[in-house]
This record gives C-alpha cells, structure tokens and sequence, in this order.
C-alpha cells in the first residue's frame, strides 16, 4: 500500500517467501559445531552461522538494501542520525533502498513523540526512506516464526515466575567467577511439550526462550573481522543465555523481531552502533536456526567529545532537531558533520585491522575548524560512500567543525535563490519568536512583514554565518536596542545629527554630511551605531539608518542623548 510515497504495512514481507518453504535445521542449536561452518553470501541453504563474510562492498556488488531501525524510546540524537546516514548513504551509493523500521515492540519504552521526531528529523536532514514498517503492527509475523523455532526444537516455553527469575539472575551475580547467563533451563528441562502446550492453551503466562547454544558461532563484522564474542559462565554452575523470543504480552523482544524482519525485508547490510555486538552472537545463532543467512554487519565505534570525554548533552544526546534550531544549524551542515565521524572519505582500502588509526575527527589539514577538503554535500556523500572508508576508534565530536560546515552551507545557500528565500524566512520566523509584539518598537505589521526582514537580511548578510548569528545581530531592527551611558563628545555629534534629521534629511546621506562638517569617521561612526544598534556589529550605518528610516532613528538618537551622564 502507498501512502505519502511511502510503502506501509507488511504486504507481500510474510509472503516473500512461504513458511513451508524453509529448509530448517534439525539439529538442536546446544550443540553449535554444526552450525558454525561459514556460509557464501547470499545462500540460505545450509544454516551456517557465520554473518557477513565479505569485509566491502563495492558498487558493483549490487543494490545494497538497509534499514533505520530505531526503537520510538528518545528523540534522535547525533550517533543516532549517523547509524540512519551510513545505511541512507549505502542504499543510495548501491542504487538500493533505504527502509524505516520502527522497532517499538517495548511498549513501556515507547516515548510520546518519538515516531514524529524520527520522521521529522530524517525528513529535515534529507534522509527519505523507500518503505516503512513498524513492529507492532506485525505481530503474527513473528508469531508464526515463534511457532517455527518451538516446532523445530530450537525454543521452548518458560513459565517460570518473576520472582523466581530475579533470583536466578541474583544469584548468578553471587557465582565466583559471576555468570552473565542465568536461567537454569528448568522448564526446558521438566516440562514437556505436552504440558508446554495444555498449559499455555489455558492462558498460564509464559514467554518463549531460544536454546542459546553452549558456545556462539563466530561471526563477521565489516569493522572488527571474526569475533567470536560468548557469554561468560561459571562452569560449577552452568546457566543460559536462552534470550527471550517472545514476551508473556505475546509480542516478540528485539532480537526474534530484528532478525525476522531483517531477513523477511531482504536487508542486505545493517550499520548499527558497538552498542549492538553483543546481540549479533545470538542472532547469528537465530538465522542458522531458521535456516537462513544474515546481513552483513558493520558495528560503528561510539561517539565522544574532541577531548575523547563522553558526550555532553548538548553535544551529543540532545536531539538532533533541538540542536538545529537552537543553534541554527543547517541540515546539510549537520549531515556532513556526521558523516565524518567515523568515516573517511579518503579511504580507500579496506581498513587494516591491526593498524587502524581511527580518524579523530579533529582538523588535520586545516588548523580549527576542518578545511573545506571535507565539506561534502548528500550527492557527493552518496558518491563517495562506501564501507571501506569507515573507521574502528571512537568517533569524534569536534564542535568547530560543525560551525565551519555551517558557516560554508550557509554562504551556499545564498548564492541560490530559493535556498536564500528560505533562509530569509527562517530568520523571519525565529526574530517573530525571539522579539515579541509587546517588546517591539515597530508597528505590528512591519514586524511580521516579511519584506521588512529581507531588507534587514539584506544588509546583514555579509557578516553573518547563521540563521542564529542572524537572530543575534538583528535584534535591534526590531527592538530599542540596551544602551549603555553616552558619553559627552558622543552627544556632540549625536545632537547635530538629530538637528539634521529634523530637516526631513535622506537618512542615506547623514554620515556623509556629518563627515563633511569635520567630525571624524570614529566620531560619526561609533556614536550612530552606539545610539542605533547598541554598538552591534554587522551593518553598515547608512543601511541601518534607511531601514530603521528618519523617524525611528532620530527617536533612537534622541534616547541615547538623554541617557548621557
Ligand atoms: N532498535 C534498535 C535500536 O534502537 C536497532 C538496532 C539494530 O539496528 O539492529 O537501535
């Protein structure tokens, strides 16, 4: 179904392929060995349990599909709109398609807002998506593929209470060495499908646990080879990983609906965050038990400050979208920031395991702030991008960096005539918030007059850099500006030029005139802007005295005289 352009709903996923056409394993996953001979891309026969196995992709590996698959529980922040651009910019480079995926199967986590603020913020940054789906509305999807891996032996039920379950999970903290897996397989191990299945028709609570295999096949990441990451236990005191599949409210936990959905929507490659490497063991042990070959995987490095300090909150964990307007960042400056962080544009091999100096995201070339080497716009991001560029070390936030980009878009977008009306009527907007009508010294309908901040615009342009520099230096167009005392040879010039203006003088010609009469450019200059503008910089004061006109000026000469001490 089309809606907005936008592909909804799961029409035609659960069909791609039926479910009577898997080739399952039989074999139980406790025991791994089987399962842990490395597959070819792109088969699904065998069940291997090997993810990825090719390090690149170039552009004639073919049409790459990816997904943005974030959970609605916070607002997209920068490492998130990161994860959402590399997986934007393989599908784009590849000529394949970028998918949204709401994953919001916790319903307790779900924050209000967030969908809008994911959507809005991919919107804002120019990441339009090719099909969205969201978890929550594909439930029997993952119910039948439930069914599957309790059919065949790979999960069982577990009725065990809460109570009990924190126990176990307390007393495995307890253990000497502590064991990170903790449930004891008790219901796999005393009751029987049968009983599984009477009880659970009767509606007794219960979730649905994969059988973790004793050791995690190793896999392959893009970034950091074969890992062969396993779960630490105490091997007096054996317990198990057995993620939970489903949980007692029905709906499938992350990992059954991250890898059913990943495979049913032919993702190709996933680019997610380090945080998600422990995942990718067990879901690696989830798709050889449903017979089917994962994505290749390449799990990004963390973000953290130029200094290599975790990331501020207005740094990094604010949302993308209040950072944009708080500081008036432009979209495209803000997506080239983020595409460098941890991605290279100059690499051009793959990167070296061993040897790898993370690219520090801190001026190399340049000196503060980047050189414009680096400033890249979304085509030629999407022309250069590819997963051999990015970088193992932490990826890191310098914020110089952002306001050189931005600064660069930002004069880019003025030599656009569209581009620039859209930034005049962003700066209108944000002075309309930032100077209210009861603070106002202008009538009503100059204030909101669009016209009236292009002329402004018009003679701020050249010395400002952003929509916020704009909001900073305007605001006595639209406002008295605050004085601070005039002093006495200030008021000399000042009254002569409030004696000229009377005269239904051309405000243009009143620098010019005062020169003429022997003040010097110091006098005339900084006594007019003191008395105009607060002595803001930025416009020239024959602009400043035209757009604020006779009248207003005058009145604003005549109020910095009477404050001379
Ligand atoms: N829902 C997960 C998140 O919020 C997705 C992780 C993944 O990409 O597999 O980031």
């Amino acid at each position: 179904m089309l809606k907005n352009g936008i592909r909804t709903c799961a029409r035609g996923l659960h069909t791609t392929r039926p479910l009577g056409a898997f080739s399952l394993k039989s074999t139980k996953l406790r025991d791994s060995s089987s399962a842990a001979r490395p597959q070819k891309k792109g088969s699904d026969a065998g069940g291997g349990g090997c993810a990825g196995g090719e390090k690149s992709l170039k552009k004639d590996d073919g049409p790459a599909r990816t997904r943005f698959a974030p959970s609605p529980t916070g607002f997209v922040h920068l490492g998130s709109l990161r994860t959402a651009l590399y997986n934007y910019l393989l599908a784009r480079h590849t000529g394949g398609q970028f998918l949204l995926r709401l994953e919001d199967t916790d319903r307790n986590r779900v924050v209000e807002g967030a969908e809008e603020n994911i959507r809005e913020t991919l919107r804002w940054a120019g990441l339009l998506w090719d099909e969205e789906y969201t978890q929550s509305r594909r439930s029997e999807v993952y119910r039948q593929y439930a069914d599957v891996l309790l059919d065949q032996g790979h999960a069982y039920r577990c009725f065990c209470p809460k109570e009990r379950l924190d126990a176990l999970r307390a007393s495995a903290r307890r253990l000497q060495p502590p064991s990170m897996a903790s449930y004891d397989r008790k219901c796999a191990h005393t009751v029987s499908r049968a009983e599984s299945d009477r009880r659970a028709a009767t509606g007794e609570p219960h979730t649905l646990r994969f059988y973790a295999p004793r050791e995690y096949a190793p896999f392959t990441d893009v970034l950091h080879g074969t890992l062969s990451l396993q779960t630490q236990v105490n091997p007096q005191d054996v317990r198990y990983e057995d993620p939970v599949l489903l949980k007692s409210d029905g709906l499938p936990t992350y990992h059954l609906a991250n890898v059913v959905d990943d495979h049913l929507m032919g993702i190709t490659h996933v680019v997610r965050g380090e945080e998600w490497l422990l995942s990718a063991p067990k879901h690696a042990a989830i798709y050889a038990a449903l017979g089917w070959s994962p994505p290749q995987y390449a799990h990004i490095p963390l973000l953290t400050s130029a200094n290599d300090r975790k990331l501020s909150k207005r740094e990094g964990d604010a949302s993308v979208l209040a950072l944009a307007r708080t500081r008036g960042i432009l979209p495209e400056a803000l997506v080239n920031f983020v595409a460098l962080f941890g991605w290279s544009p100059n690499a051009t091999a793959t990167p070296n395991l061993d040897t790898a100096t993370p690219y520090s995201g801190t001026a190399t070339t340049a000196g503060v702030g980047g050189s414009d080497a680096e400033v890249f716009t979304m085509d030629e991001l999407v022309a250069r991008f590819s997963l051999d560029g990015l970088t193992r070390g932490n990826a890191k936030v310098d914020e110089r960096k952002l306001l050189h980009f931005n600064q660069h878009f930002f004069r880019r977008r003025l030599a656009d005539a569209d581009a620039r009306m859209q930034l005049i009527q962003e700066c209108h907007a944000r002075m309309q918030t930032a100077v209210s009508s009861d603070e106002a010294d202008l009538p009503e309908y100059k204030r909101t007059d669009i016209s009236y901040t292009t002329e402004v615009f018009n003679a701020l342009q050249n010395n400002i850099n952003s929509v916020m520099e704009f909001v900073d230096r305007a605001q006595y167009f639209y406002r008295l500006p605050t004085l601070a005392s005039t002093t006495a040879d200030t008021v000399e010039v000042l009254t002569r030029a409030a004696t000229l203006l009377d005269d239904k003088f051309d405000p243009r010609d009143l620098c010019d005139t005062l020169l003429q009469q022997g003040y010097t450019k110091r006098q005339v200059f900084s006594s007019l802007r003191h008395a105009l503008a607060g002595g803001v910089p930025g416009a020239k004061i024959p602009d400043i005295l035209a757009i604020l006109g006779p009248q207003r000026s005058k009145s604003r000469i005549d109020r910095a005289i009477s404050l001379c001490k």
